[in-house]
C-alpha cells in the first residue's frame, strides 16, 4: 500500500530520450518536474534510461560525430536534466487515474498527484508466444531465450556456439550483427523472403559471413533441457510446411516492440496497436493536461532524436497548458490568460468586454457553435 503522497505541477513518466528531454525543458522553465521511472526489471523490460541502455553504438544522434554508446548518451541526458533541478523517483507506476485533475498515479510506495502529466513510457520488445519461450521455470526465458542481445549476448553460455535471431527489421539486423562477436554462427530466421530493415542495416548483415539467413520460416518451439537451457529450435518452412530442428544454444527474439500504454487503456485514445494518439502538430492527448511523447505515440519513426524532439514539444505544450489555466484571485474569482473572470462559485464567466456567460454546459456548447 502506498504510504506517501506527492503533489507536483509537472510529472513525467519515463527516463528515455523523450522523458529526459521533457524534463530538461520543463526544469529550465522552472516548473520543477518530477520524473518517475521504473527500476531495472528484466521481466517488465524496464531500465532507467530506456531502450538506448541496451544498445552499443549510437551513430545517428546529432552532435556526436564519432558516435556514442547508448548508455553514455543517456547518462548525459540525465545529468543535463539533473543540472536544472529535475526531481527523480524510481518506482514502477501500477495505476493511473486521469478522470480529473490533478491526475492520480500510484506506485508501490507513493500516490502522486500531477497537475499535468507527460507520458514518455516508450515501448517494449514483443514475444512470439510459442512453447518454450516463457520465463524459467515454465520455459527457457532467461535460460537461452532473450530479447536483448546486448544484455545477454556476452554470457558464457553463448560463446562460440550457434545462435538464432528471429525477425526482419533493424533490431534483428543489429542483434544478429552484434552476436557475431561472440557466436560461432548466427542464423537469422525470417517469416518472409525480404527484410523490413533499413538498407544500411541489411547491407551490414549481408556482408557478415557469420550470419546465415533462413527465409520464409517460422520458429515453432524452443527446445532444451532445464539444466542445459536451449539446445535448439523447431522450425517450419512456411512455403512447404516442412519442419526441422536447428541446434543452437540461444534464441534472440527481435520482432518489434509494443508501446507501454496498458496503464492508460480506456482513458487515452490509442490506435489498434496501442500507440497513444496525439493531436496534429502537438503532443496533446484526448485528456486536457496529459501529453505524450517519444515511442509511446510514434509508430513510424521510433528514433532517439525524434523521441527527444517530441519530449521538447511535450514540455512546451505542458507549460502553455499550465499558463492558460485560470489563476485564483484573493476575491475567489479566477482569471484566465485571455482576461476572462470566473465567479468564485463557477456559475458565470465574465468576458473582458463585460459580457456575462452563465457557466452551463448548454451555453458553452452554444458558444462553441
Ligand atoms: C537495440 C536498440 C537499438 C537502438 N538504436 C538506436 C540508434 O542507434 N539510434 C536511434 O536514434 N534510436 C535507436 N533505438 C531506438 C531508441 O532507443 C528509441 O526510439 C528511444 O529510446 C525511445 O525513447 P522514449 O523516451 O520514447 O522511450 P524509452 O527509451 O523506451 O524509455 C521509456 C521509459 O519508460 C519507463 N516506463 C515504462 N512504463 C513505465 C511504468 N509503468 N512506470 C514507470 N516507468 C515506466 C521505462 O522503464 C523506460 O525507461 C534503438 C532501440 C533499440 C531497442
Amino acid at each position: 500500500m502506498p504510504t506517501q503522497t506527492l503533489d507536483r505541477e509537472v510529472v513525467i513518466i519515463g527516463s528515455g530520450p523523450a522523458g529526459l528531454t521533457a524534463a530538461i525543458y520543463s526544469a529550465r522553465a522552472n516548473l520543477k518536474p518530477l520524473l518517475i521511472d521504473a527500476p531495472v526489471d528484466a521481466e517488465k523490460q524496464t531500465t532507467p534510461g530506456g531502450q538506448l541502455m541496451i544498445t552499443t553504438d549510437v551513430e545517428n544522434y546529432p552532435g556526436f560525430s564519432e558516435g556514442i554508446q547508448g548508455p553514455d548518451l543517456m547518462v548525459e541526458f540525465r545529468k543535463q536534466a539533473e543540472r536544472f533541478g529535475t526531481e527523480f523517483l524510481e518506482e514502477w507506476i501500477t495505476e493511473a487515474d486521469l478522470s480529473e485533475r490533478p491526475f492520480r498515479l500510484q506506485t508501490e510506495n507513493y500516490v502522486v498527484n500531477a497537475g499535468t502529466l507527460i507520458v514518455a513510457t516508450g515501448a517494449s520488445a514483443k514475444w512470439l508466444g510459442i512453447p518454450g519461450e516463457a520465463k524459467v521455470p515454465d520455459g527457457f526465458g532467461g535460460n537461452g531465450v532473450s530479447a536483448c542481445a546486448t544484455c545477454d549476448g556476452p554470457l558464457p553460455a553463448f560463446r562460440n556456439r550457434p545462435l538464432v535471431v528471429v525477425g526482419g527489421g533493424d533490431t534483428a539486423m543489429e542483434e544478429a550483427t552484434f552476436l557475431t562477436r561472440y557466436a560461432s554462427h548466427v542464423y537469422l530466421v525470417h517469416r518472409r523472403d525480404k527484410l523490413r530493415a533499413s538498407r544500411i542495416m541489411q547491407d551490414k548483415a549481408f556482408c557478415n559471413e557469420k550470419i546465415e539467413f533462413i527465409w520464409n520460416t517460422a520458429v515453432e518451439e524452443m527446445l532444451g533441457e532445464p539444466e542445459a537451457g536451449v539446445t535448439g529450435v523447431r522450425l517450419r518452412n512456411l512455403q512447404n510446411n516442412e519442419e526441422r530442428v536447428l541446434p543452437c544454444a540461444g534464441v534472440f527474439i527481435a520482432i518489434g516492440h509494443k508501446p507501454n500504454t496498458d496503464l492508460f487503456k480506456g482513458q487515452l485514445d490509442m490506435d489498434e496497436v496501442g500507440y497513444i494518439k496525439t493531436s496534429h502538430r502537438s503532443t496533446a492527448t484526448n485528456v486536457a493536461g496529459v501529453f505524450a511523447c517519444g515511442d509511446v505515440q510514434d509508430a513510424t519513426y521510433r528514433q532517439a532524436v525524434t523521441a527527444a524532439g517530441t519530449g521538447c514539444m511535450a514540455a512546451l505544450d505542458a507549460e502553455r497548458y499550465l499558463d492558460h489555466l485560470p489563476v485564483a484571485m484573493p476575491s475567489g474569482d479566477e482569471v484566465t490568460i485571455e482576461g476572462e473572470h470566473v465567479t468564485p462559485d463557477h456559475s458565470a464567466i465574465i468576458e473582458p468586454d463585460g459580457t456575462i456567460i452563465p457557466n452551463q454546459p448548454e451555453n458553452l456548447v452554444a458558444q462553441e457553435d
